[in-house]
């Protein structure tokens, strides 16, 4: 389920359509809200989701966390019908404790320098802290190359942001491949845990899926 608006604006952001809608962004593109969002009420998207018959269901975004206190009966619903529940976030918003009370697991995204997000937005001291403290979180760093690392290293170093997997920055299977070479032998060697992005490997860019 993906979630429209964000709190951050990353450059090289995937997902421009949620939030995007003066072409901030690399692509320039500004995208129209009037489009892109669909606002209904959360019946109404518990009525949708439920009838996927699949065990897991992941909230992402934009930034779910900004309209938390919405996403809760949903969360409770989604709880209520034995469904596991994903919460993908950029970190910047704490998780009220009746949405960790609700057994979601968050995978959290702190964004790099290379995002354009200024420092003090995109790195919230509080907000990493209480979802580091949630069990089973855990966090994806997007990176392209070894100096990413090393600011990966000092943000663990400073807020304490573990089990940390690398994920390399990419919208097409060819620069997705080239990132995920040049980090892979780094990433092992720091220990860190490594991934892909599967989805743009299969469909590219493609939205929907
Ligand atoms: S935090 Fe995520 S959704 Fe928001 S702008 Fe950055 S990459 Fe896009």
């Amino acid at each position: 389920m993906r979630l429209g608006g964000c709190n951050l604006s990353c450059r090289w952001c995937d997902t421009p359509y949620t939030w995007d809608w003066t072409g901030i962004g690399d692509s320039g593109q500004a995208y129209r809200a009037s489009e892109e969002l669909h606002p209904m009420p959360w019946r109404e998207v518990w009525r949708q989701l439920r009838d996927y018959d699949v065990p897991l269901i992941v909230v992402s975004g934009g930034e779910p966390l900004s309209q938390q206190r919405r996403l809760l009966p949903l969360l409770r619903a989604a709880a209520e019908d034995g469904r596991r529940v994903e919460i993908e976030t950029n970190g910047t918003v704490a998780p009220l404790p009746e949405i960790v009370a609700t057994g979601v697991r968050f995978n959290v995204s702190p964004k790099l320098a290379h995002s354009g997000d200024p420092e003090e937005r995109r790195l919230v001291p509080a907000s990493l802290a209480a979802l580091a403290a949630v069990p089973g979180t855990a966090f994806k760093f997007v990176c392209r190359c070894d100096d990413d690392l090393d600011e990966v290293a000092d943000v663990v170093a400073r807020y304490g942001t573990t089990p940390v997997w690398i994920m390399p920055e990419g919208q097409t299977p060819d620069v997705v491949q080239r990132h995920l070479s040049a980090l892979g032998d780094a990433v092992v060697e720091r220990g860190w845990n490594l991934t892909t992005r599967m989805h743009v490997a299969v469909w590219g860019d493609k939205r929907g899926v």
